[in-house]
C-alpha cells in the first residue's frame, strides 16, 4: 500500500465547514468548563457580563474578552497564585511545568496533565509527518529540556519509533562546534535545529574552509525549531548551501500549547482547526480582523483543560489564510512575522523585522538577514541597522551601503542608516538574533 502523506488523512482533508463545527462544540465545552472551574475565568466573564449560554455560535465567541500575559503578571503579584488563578485542577495532576522565555517580562508558567501531553503527541506526529520524519530515520534534535517545545514534541518523537534520536547541545550558536561534530560524526537524515544555529554552523564552516553541503552531506531535512520565521529566500540559501531537500518552518507559542510546522508548499504554517482556534485582531483597536489580513494572533487550544487558554493574546504579528493550500491540508495557515512590539512607526510607515529581512536577504553579501534594528527615544524618522555583511562577496563597501539604503528605501518607504558588522557582534539572545536593540531607556 502507498504511504500517506498525511498522518491523519480524514481530520487533516476534512472540509472547513466541519472543522468549523468541531471548533464551536468544543468551545462552548471549554468555556463553559473554563467559567465553572477557573477563577480567572470566572471573573473575567463577570466583569464583561458573558455567562457561557450567551456563546451560541463562533461570532459570539469573539465578544469574549481576551487577556494578555501582563494580565496574568498583574494577578500573580496581586495574589501571589504563580498561576494567576487560571488552574481548574489541583497541582497534584500537573506532570510538567514550563517556564516562558521571558521576551516580554517575567517569565510565566505553562503547566500540563498527561492527558494535555498524550493530545499534543497527536498534534506532534502530524506535524512530524507532514515534516517526513519517518520511521527508521536517524535524527539529531537539540532541545532545551526546560522550553516547552521540548514538551510538545518529545513524546511524538518516541510515538514515531526513530531510529535514534540524539540530544546534541543545547540551540546556541556557541554551541556550533558540538553540533558540527555531532552530524559529521553521527550524520543523520533529519535535523532539528533552530535557524541561528544553522546560521553559526554557516559561520563556523566558513573559518574552517569547508562547505555546510560537502561536511553535512547526510541531512536531508532540518526542521528549524523555536527560531523565527524563514523567508522564502532564506530558505532557498539554505537548502542551496546544505543540499537540503527541504527546510521546515516550526515554531508557535508555549502558552496556548501550539506549535505550528509547514508543508512542502510554504504558504505558512498549518495550525489544526479541531485543536485550536486562531484569530486575528487589529493591535490598536482590538477589533477581530478577517483572514488574509495582519495582526496580532489570538490562541484558544480546545483540548488544554487544567490550564485552559481561551483567547489568549500571543503579542504576535501574524498573517493568517484559510484557503486551499496545494499540499491538500484543509487547517488554516498562519504565517508569523514578529512580536507586536517590535513593529516601529517610522515616518508614518510600520515597519517589522521580518519585513527588513526581506530586503537584505536580496543582496548575496546580506543574504543571511543578520541583523539587528535599533530603538530610539521619541519619535523615528529613519530606519537604523547594524548588519552583518560576507566579506568575500563584498568589494566595495560604499557601494554595498548605497544599494541597501535604496532598496529600504524603494521597498519599505523609509530613510534608513546601516552599521556594518560581523555575525558574531550581532547580539543574541538564548538561541534568536536579537532584533531590537532598544537605546531609547539610555
Ligand atoms: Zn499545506
Amino acid at each position: 500500500m502507498k504511504e500517506s502523506e498525511y498522518w491523519n488523512p480524514q481530520v487533516e482533508t476534512m472540509p472547513r465547514n466541519q472543522l468549523k463545527e468541531i471548533q464551536l462544540k468544543k468551545i462552548k465545552y471549554l468555556i463553559n468548563y473554563a467559567y465553572h472551574n477557573s477563577k480567572w475565568y470566572h471573573k473575567l466573564y463577570n466583569e464583561a457580563n458573558i455567562k457561557p449560554e450567551d456563546i451560541k455560535t463562533l461570532d459570539d465567541f469573539k465578544k469574549i474578552p481576551y487577556y494578555r500575559k501582563d494580565d496574568m503578571r498583574h494577578e500573580t503579584e496581586k495574589t501571589g497564585d504563580p498561576f494567576a488563578g487560571i488552574l481548574t485542577i489541583p497541582l497534584e495532576r500537573i506532570v510538567s511545568i514550563h517556564p516562558s522565555t521571558g521576551t516580554t517580562g517575567t517569565p510565566t508558567f505553562m503547566p500540563y496533565t498527561q492527558d494535555d501531553l498524550k493530545i499534543m503527541s497527536d498534534v506532534a506526529l502530524r506535524n512530524l509527518w507532514m515534516m517526513k520524519l519517518r520511521p527508521g530515520m536517524k535524527m539529531i534534535a537539540n532541545p532545551m529540556n526546560w522550553h516547552w517545545f521540548a514538551c510538545a514534541y518529545n513524546m511524538g518523537f518516541q510515538r514515531l519509533g526513530l531510529s535514534w534520536g540524539i540530544n546534541a547541545c543545547i540551540p546556541h550558536p556557541v554551541t556550533a562546534p558540538h553540533m558540527y561534530n555531532a552530524i559529521v560524526r553521527l550524520k543523520p537524515d533529519f535535523g532539528v535545529i533552530v535557524l541561528d544555529l544553522m546560521l553559526g554552523l554557516n559561520d563556523l564552516c566558513k573559518r574552517l574552509g569547508v562547505k555546510p553541503k560537502e561536511v553535512f552531506s547526510s541531512l536531508k531535512y532540518v526542521f528549524d525549531g523555536m527560531g523565527e520565521p524563514v523567508t522564502p529566500e532564506l530558505r532557498k540559501t539554505l537548502i542551496d548551501m546544505w543540499g537540503l531537500e527541504d527546510l521546515w518552518d516550526a515554531g508557535g507559542v508555549g502558552d496556548g500549547l501550539l506549535p505550528v510546522a509547514d508543508c512542502y508548499a510554504h504558504l505558512g504554517q498549518h495550525v489544526w482547526d479541531d485543536y485550536y482556534c486562531i484569530e486575528l485582531i487589529d493591535m490598536e483597536t482590538g477589533e477581530p480582523l478577517g483572514p488574509e489580513e495582519r495582526g496580532e494572533y489570538l490562541v484558544t487550544n480546545l483540548f488544554v483543560l487544567g490550564h485552559p487558554y481561551v483567547r489568549f493574546a500571543t503579542e504576535d504579528f501574524a498573517y493568517m489564510s484559510e484557503g486551499e493550500c496545494d499540499c491538500g491540508r484543509t487547517h488554516l495557515r498562519l504565517r508569523v512575522f514578529s512580536r507586536t512590539g517590535w513593529v516601529f512607526d517610522i515616518a508614518g510607515h510600520k515597519i517589522n523585522p521580518y519585513d527588513v529581512r526581506l530586503v537584505l536577504e536580496k543582496f548575496p553579501e546580506t543574504r543571511e538577514g543578520s541583523f539587528t534594528m535599533f530603538k530610539t527615544r521619541g519619535k523615528m524618522d529613519k530606519l537604523r541597522l547594524k548588519v552583518a555583511y560576507d566579506r568575500e562577496l563584498t568589494k566595495d563597501l560604499g557601494d554595498l551601503t548605497r544599494r541597501v539604503k535604496e532598496a529600504i528605501k524603494k521597498d519599505l518607504g523609509v530613510d534608513s542608516e546601516v552599521e556594518w558588522a560581523t555575525w558574531e557582534e550581532i547580539p543574541k539572545i538564548f538561541h534568536k538574533i536579537q532584533r531590537i536593540t532598544d537605546l531609547s531607556k539610555e
